[in-house]
């Protein structure tokens, strides 16, 4: 197993910063660390010394003083990153710095993975790195993306009680390894450290770290259309919730009288909003039998009914988000980038609905943007947790 560098309380709070914020000049980094900056020089020497960060000139800096950034230095290797949806599989060999390798993915059906993770998983991984010419010593941790929540135990919430077994539902039907500790089996399997996460909160620490949320500490990522939730990052950390269930947006309540979920509340979102159903509310006005591709390539042609739909979803979001950023006061909604042109109408429905109901000082502090990191804000979450976490344990998320 790789060795995990442990460091004082200064040290990791330098680097838990320069992890999230990429490359910083000291001024900076003393303003976002709350040091001073005698204390930060002497955290960057020690650090240095170690190897685990790298210092560059910068362009400017003012005469007697140092200039220059800091950033993390990338260890040599790989993370492996699995990513399961409820269609695909997905393996990415990728390194520390966010590129990514290699990849490799088949059409699996989470439900049916019963024998675990594992065998399909690093297998796939392997062929990705085999592709990719990575050899396998290379690999230092990985990632797991489930697109399902996890506890601060490991598995998925679930409820203890059974149900008859002639009356099995969905979640009974979910592969043990999977509601006990999925990163664990994983780990296990591979000889290396690894760790676990929802998609929604990897997209968010994706996007922070690499994308559209860089240098911003206080957001809200959505995962709609494919596949529902949300990430929330505060203070600069991914808020997982007592039990792993914050920003569950699926199960957001949205209909008095709605069916059942799997959940077991009424109405929940994921029953009145989904990709299958997004579909349907289109197609009665096409001859041809729709894919959502097609939905999402007519709303980038900007078809006004796509848009109309669209807009309703962001604002059915939006009332809720308003109430939300009472709360928590972000300053960035950032909106899944996978829909590309999609997302626009989305953004503007979430944007009506907070100028309309939340305190206007919020909402001039707030921007409602699209995600810069499309299908890959994943894989780069799984790229921006490993850094936090292979570094030091007492900084991972949960
Ligand atoms: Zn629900």
């Amino acid at each position: 197993m790789a060795e995990i560098i442990r460091t004082p309380r200064t040290d990791a709070l330098v680097l838990d910063v320069l992890g999230r914020h990429g490359e910083l000049d000291r001024t900076a980094l003393a303003q976002l660390t709350g040091l001073a900056r005698s204390t930060v020089t002497d955290v960057l020497v020690r650090l240095g010394r170690q190897e685990v960060i790298v210092q560059r000139p910068g362009t400017g800096g003012r005469v007697g003083r140092p200039s220059g950034v800091v950033a993390l230095a990338c260890p040599p290797g790989v993370i492996g990153v699995l990513a399961l949806t409820n269609g695909v599989l997905q393996a990415a060999a990728v390194g520390f710095d966010g590129t990514i390798h290699a990849t490799r993915s088949v059409e699996t059906v989470l439900y049916e993975l019963t024998d675990g993770l594992v065998r399909p998983g690093t297998d796939l991984l392997e062929a990705a790195m085999s592709k990719g010419d990575i050899p396998r010593g290379q690999l230092r941790c990985a990632v797991l993306c489930v697109p399902l929540p996890l506890s601060t135990r490991g598995g998925v919430p679930h409820r203890d009680r059974t149900p008859p077994p002639q009356l099995t539902t969905r979640m009974h039907q979910l592969p043990q390894w999977l509601l006990t500790d999925p990163a664990r089996a994983l780990g296990e399997q591979l000889g290396v450290p690894a760790w676990a996460e929802n998609d929604a909160n990897l997209a968010a620490l994706g996007e922070a770290a690499f994308g559209a949320g860089r240098g911003t500490d206080d957001l809200i990522y959505l995962k709609v259309v494919v596949g529902v939730g949300a990430g929330l990052i505060l203070g600069g950390r991914l808020h997982r919730g007592a039990g792993g269930l914050a920003g569950e947006l699926a199960h957001l309540h949205v209909k008095e009288d709605g069916p059942v979920c799997v959940c077991g509340g009424r109405g929940c979102l994921m029953t009145q909003f989904n990709s299958p159903r997004l579909v349907d509310l289109v197609q009665s006005a096409h001859p041809q039998t729709l894919t959502l591709e097609d939905v999402l390539a007519l709303a980038d042609s900007r078809d006004p009914g796509v848009l109309r739909v669209l807009a309703d979803l962001g604002r059915l979001l939006g009332r809720s988000l308003a109430d939300a950023c009472v709360y928590l006061n972000p300053s960035q909604i950032i909106v899944d980038g996978l829909l590309g042109g999609a997302a626009d109408p989305v953004i503007d429905g979430i944007r009506e609905m907070v100028q309309r109901y939340l305190q206007p000082l919020a909402a001039t502090g707030l921007t409602v943007v699209r995600g810069h990191l499309g299908a890959n804000a994943e894989i780069l979450g799984a790229v921006a947790l490993a850094r936090l976490n292979y570094r030091d344990p007492a900084l991972a998320a949960p």
